[in-house]
């Protein structure tokens, strides 16, 4: 059994100084050749998952079944505490690469983040220092940014995450384009026997309303329990298909094509704030997905630790703001000259000339009946 670590990432890992690298590297130190040689270097070495960690001070290796090399993560914050004196949040901080678990097998770290609320505000003044304006102030400057949507200020805090989700999670989360991602492989590495399964109660009948989602109306329990079987039969055939192609030696990249999108994938995914709102904006939404509703709750509570201030604008701004179009504008006009109590808002929105879809959600939107 081999194991492709090279001594520069052990190394780091050990969080042995850079100096030393450059010595003994020039001495033509080999790769790590096997597992004996590596187990004398662990510190500690656990079993989870089918995967193996190895804990070094300033970080982990992770290893899959047969020993293939999965990642080499540095400890952001060692290396932080070690190296680096910047810009760091004390709520962030207590939450770096912490596991917040989501779905049934998936999870949402924050591997690292860079920047902070102060940060949003440096760009936008172009300062040269910091702590001379008071957070009353810095507070207004980032609303006001926002809601002027000035946002490349706020393109300066960066967040990377470390995730594990669903492929048909996945499938929606990378139209984001904004984003640099990483993913595991499954053309280099063997599969992880965790699939999907729904929590019977968030099992529900296709939306009469709403063409693309699932609706309010709850499934009676024989049907869930049908349903679940059915997930669980497929899934569990693909499994076992998916192994008998492996051990017969067929390449991995076919032995996955039958894989159902239930199966869970991991990646690295590290995006800025301007676009991670963006993404939040949309995959916080009543009509995105539940599953991937989940994982963005998970993000939002993240990044409010990070930048509290800019989320509580963003909150204000855009999560919970809504926009009028010209129609709808006219309308409203329109009944504050009426000046009635309760205007009668569908002949107010036909004489717009607004469709009963528009009507529908111009109502949401104010919140009438
Ligand atoms: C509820 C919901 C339902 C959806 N249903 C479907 C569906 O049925 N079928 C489907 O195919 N997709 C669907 N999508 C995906 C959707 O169409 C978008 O692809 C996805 O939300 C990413 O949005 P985005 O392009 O704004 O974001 P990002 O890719 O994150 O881009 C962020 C912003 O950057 C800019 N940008 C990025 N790339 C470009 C570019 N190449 N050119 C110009 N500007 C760019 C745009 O301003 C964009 O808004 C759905 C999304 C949601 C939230």
């Amino acid at each position: 059994m081999k194991i492709s670590v090279s001594f520069l990432e052990v190394q780091r890992l050990r969080g042995e100084p850079a100096k030393d690298y450059q010595a003994r590297t020039s001495k033509a130190e080999p790769l790590y050749p096997g597992l004996r040689k590596f187990n004398s270097d662990r510190i500690e070495k656990c079993l989870d998952n089918q995967k193996e960690y190895l804990h070094f001070k300033n970080g982990i290796c992770i290893f899959d079944v047969n020993y293939q090399r999965l990642d080499c993560l540095v400890t952001a914050k060692k290396i932080r505490e070690s190296q680096m004196a910047r810009t760091t949040v004390p709520a962030a901080e207590e939450i770096l690469e912490k596991e917040f678990k989501c779905l049934d097998h998936g999870f949402v770290r924050l591997i690292d983040y860079m920047g902070s609320d102060e940060s949003i505000v440096q760009a936008a003044r172009v300062s040269y220092g910091h702590g001379t304006k008071k957070i009353r102030q810095d507070r207004g400057l980032i609303r006001y940014l926002l809601r002027h949507q000035h946002t490349t200020p706020f393109e300066m805090v960066e967040f990377k995450f470390h995730c594990k989700l669903p492929i048909f999670v996945a499938r929606q989360w990378i139209r984001h384009r904004t984003a640099n991602v990483n993913e595991y492989s499954l053309r280099y590495s063997k599969a992880i026997n965790e699939f999907y399964l729904p929590e019977p109660e968030t099992l529900r009948y296709q939306s009469e309303t709403n063409r693309q989602g699932r609706g309010e109306v709850a499934v009676p329990g024989e049907l869930q329990l049908q349903v679940l079987e059915l997930l669980r039969k497929s899934t569990e055939q693909a499994w076992q298909d998916y192994q008998q192609m492996e051990n017969s030696g067929i390449a991995r990249e076919l032995a996955r094509i039958n894989l159902p999108v239930s199966l869970y994938t991991e990646w690295y995914w590290k995006i800025d704030l301007n676009n991670l709102m963006h993404f939040l904006k949309l995959r916080l939404d009543e009509h995105a997905q539940f599953e991937i509703r989940e994982y963005a709750r998970i993000m939002a509570q993240i990044v409010q630790k990070v930048v509290p201030i800019a989320w509580e604008a963003f909150e204000d701004y855009v999560l919970c703001a809504r926009t009028f179009s010209r129609l709808e504008i006219q309308l409203i006009q329109k009944a504050l000259r009426l000046g009635e109590i309760q205007p009668d808002w569908h002949q107010l929105a036909d004489d717009e000339n607004l469709s009963q879809r528009e009507i529908g959600e111009f109502m949401e939107k104010i919140g009438a009946d």
